[in-house]
């Protein structure tokens, strides 16, 4: 086992999001998907995630193409090398650079593709999507049925077909410098294993074709199908880290209104999903989004999500968000020096950080609230079906706080939370004072790392 370091604030601030660099203890037979043998001089794209860093550093770690051959190193500056990037050499390490921005809604020779290009042949006209189904006529005991879905849910295939991208097994993708960025893409990881995301700004994955649901809430949804990345099927080991998560420049709450409820184009930012396991998100930020981060999408144990959905999110900063950062079921989830950010002239409307759904076991620690005028301590959590959560020295507004005793004092009766004792974190690197966090992270969290790569 590795000696771990600890820091003090002033070299955690110097090196803040860095890898936490010590001698290698012995030489590895695969030295470049060793987190021991890492040193500064690692480049980024060969890195791997540290020992004991969350749930993907369980059992054989997540070292995504760090090990890549010459051959199998990519840069990659449009959609087409992209892809055939991702198509290359089957499931051997590989390692993806991207340049610039790439985006998804484009055709093979580069052209832009907008949303009627995708509607064009299917049939389908907002209009008389709205015509048909106003609550006025159509009623709202039924789901959209009839010509108008069945060409919405056409020209949403030709959309799906251009801009949902599987990441492959064994593959690191890096942004080539802080300024790298895919947009309009719904990137997945997709029943594949092995997986880094890093130095990456990932946006706007807006879905042309939200669907109507009269019956989904009291007074019914738009909802759209796209998340920015989601890990779904049984996908294991992804590491997600100095990354940017946004729906800017294009904001739900620049959407009309139909049917008196938002038009809302964003699905998640990353979801976790289906079986899905081990996974760590750090130092990332996500802005200017509503549902983020859901880990778990059924109550029902079937899809294989009962021991799974096991995920770490550190030293990450939500600002100007809306809700689900995360929302929980089944999983054990451990939530720990991450800066949520709420904001007096929100675009994007609050509604909680820490959902506790069916069988979920979260536990909170040593995270920094900034709350504005009128959202309280107890606001930051919701419960679902859940029964319990742990919080531990969390701070808001600069006051260590119990957010669980904070909640409950709101809660009613019914909606009570209990202590999770069912289980402690312990893969973990480092644990700042709740306190430190906001100045820790001002800096350090997002693409930073520019052209070379080097820490
Ligand atoms: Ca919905
Ligand atoms: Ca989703």
């Amino acid at each position: 086992m590795r000696k771990r370091n600890y820091l003090s604030m002033s070299a955690a601030l110097a090196v803040a999001g860095a890898l936490i660099v010590s001698a290698p203890a012995s030489a590895s037979p695969n030295p470049l998907a060793d987190p021991a043998a890492q040193t500064a001089q690692t480049p980024l794209e060969r890195q791997v995630l540290p020992q004991s860093d969350g749930w993907a550093s369980a059992g054989a770690g997540t070292t995504g193409g760090s090990a890549a051959e010459a051959a199998n190193v990519f840069d990659v500056s449009t959609k087409a090398e992209l892809l055939a990037a991702f198509a290359a050499a089957g499931t051997q390490p590989k390692i993806v650079r991207v340049h610039g921005t790439i985006d998804a809604n484009t055709a093979p020779d580069g052209s832009a593709l907008t949303c009627e290009n995708y509607a064009a042949g299917a049939g389908y006209h907002l209009e008389q999507y709205l015509q048909d189904f106003d609550p006025a006529t159509y009623g709202r005991s039924e789901e959209p049925a009839g010509p108008q879905e069945s060409a919405r849910r056409v020209a949403a295939a030709n959309q799906a077909k251009s801009i949902r991208w599987d990441i492959p097994s064994n593959t690191t993708i890096v942004g080539a410098t802080a300024e790298s960025s895919i947009t309009g893409a719904a990137l997945r990881v997709n029943g594949a294993t092995n997986v880094i995301v890093r130095n990456l700004t990932v946006r706007d994955s807006a879905d042309c074709f939200p669907a109507w649901d009269p019956t989904d809430g009291a007074e019914g949804n738009w909802n759209s199908e796209y998340d920015l990345l989601q890990v779904i099927n049984k996908a294991t080991h992804v590491w997600i880290d100095h990354s940017a998560f946004t729906d800017a420049p294009n904001l739900d709450s620049e959407q009309p209104e139909y049917f008196g409820r938002p038009y809302q184009v964003h699905d998640g930012a990353v979801d976790v999903t289906n079986g899905s396991d081990l996974v760590t998100m750090s130092f990332n930020r996500f802005s200017d989004h509503d549902k983020l981060l859901l880990i778990g999408s059924t109550d029902s144990p079937t899809r294989g999500d009962p021991g799974k959905l096991r995920v770490t999110i550190h030293h990450n900063v939500f600002e100007n968000v809306g809700q689900r950062a995360p929302r929980v079921r089944f999983g054990q989830v451990d939530v720990y020096n991450n800066h949520f950010i709420g904001t007096e002239d929100s675009t994007v409307p609050f509604e909680y950080f820490l959902g506790a759904g069916f069988d979920s076991h979260l536990y909170a620690e040593a995270n920094a609230f900034t709350l504005p005028a009128g959202v309280d301590a107890a606001d930051t959590i919701r419960r679902f079906k859940g029964t319990s959560i742990t919080t531990v020295a969390n701070a808001v507004n600069g006051k260590i706080t119990d957010l669980r005793a904070e909640y409950n004092a709101a809660a009613a009766p019914a909606d009570q939370l209990a202590a999770d004792t069912a289980w402690t974190p312990t893969l973990r690197t480092q644990v700042h004072p709740a306190q430190a966090v906001p100045a820790l992270l001002q800096k350090s969290t997002g693409p930073i790392f520019t052209a070379g790569g080097n820490l």
